[in-house]
């Protein structure tokens, strides 16, 4: 069985979940299942095999589970990117379209030092409106994005392209 095929029957999908006509693809039983999470985190990491990566940024909520992990797995630091309000320091905050209106998300300011090297994690990527306003915050900052890396792409929904076309590598597991 390749690793696909196993993350891919690790992933539960439930119908018309949260409205009508969506069908969302549910991780959380990726993540109870002890060796396919071992292997999604695995090779989610393995091009920085040995490589120096300064931080880990887990975009809020799933990417801060896949996050610390990944973090561990490369020895970075972790940075959390949160829905606003969340974060007890000074942020910085960037404003950013959903499926209907739009919603803010931030970072501590002092969490990112110019010329970190930093991988933003999420569990998946569809339109990429998330993950690109993630890379924005993070570019920001300074940072110097590695890559963004996810389990799941849902290729129909263009987000590898949104990521590309700003110059950001693009990581994905499975389909
Ligand atoms: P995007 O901004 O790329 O359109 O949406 C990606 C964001 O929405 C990610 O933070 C991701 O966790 C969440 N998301 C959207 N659809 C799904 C889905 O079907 N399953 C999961 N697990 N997350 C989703």
């Amino acid at each position: 069985q390749t690793i696909q095929d196993e993350l891919i029957s690790s992933i539960r999908t439930i119908k018309d979940y949260p409205s009508e006509g969506i069908l969302f693809r549910d991780i959380t039983t990726l993540l109870g299942d002890a060796r396919a999470f071992r292997r999604a985190v695995d090779a989610l990491v393995q091009p920085w095999a040995g490589s120096k990566v300064d931080q880990v940024a887990g975009i809020e909520a799933r990417g801060f589970i896949l996050g610390g992990a990944v973090a561990h797995q490369v020895s970075s630091g972790f940075v959390p990117i949160r829905k606003k309000g969340k974060l007890p320091h000074e942020t910085v905050r960037i404003a950013y379209s959903l499926e209907y209106g739009l919603d803010e998300m931030e970072m501590h300011k002092d969490a990112i030092r110019p010329g970190d090297r930093v991988i933003v994690v999420d569990d998946l990527i569809a339109t990429g409106g998330t993950a690109e306003a993630a890379c924005k915050l993070l570019r920001s900052m300074g940072a110097n994005i590695e890559a963004a890396v996810f389990i799941v792409d849902l290729p129909d929904l263009g987000g590898r392209g949104k990521l590309e076309a700003m110059n950001v590598s693009v990581r994905t597991l499975v389909e």
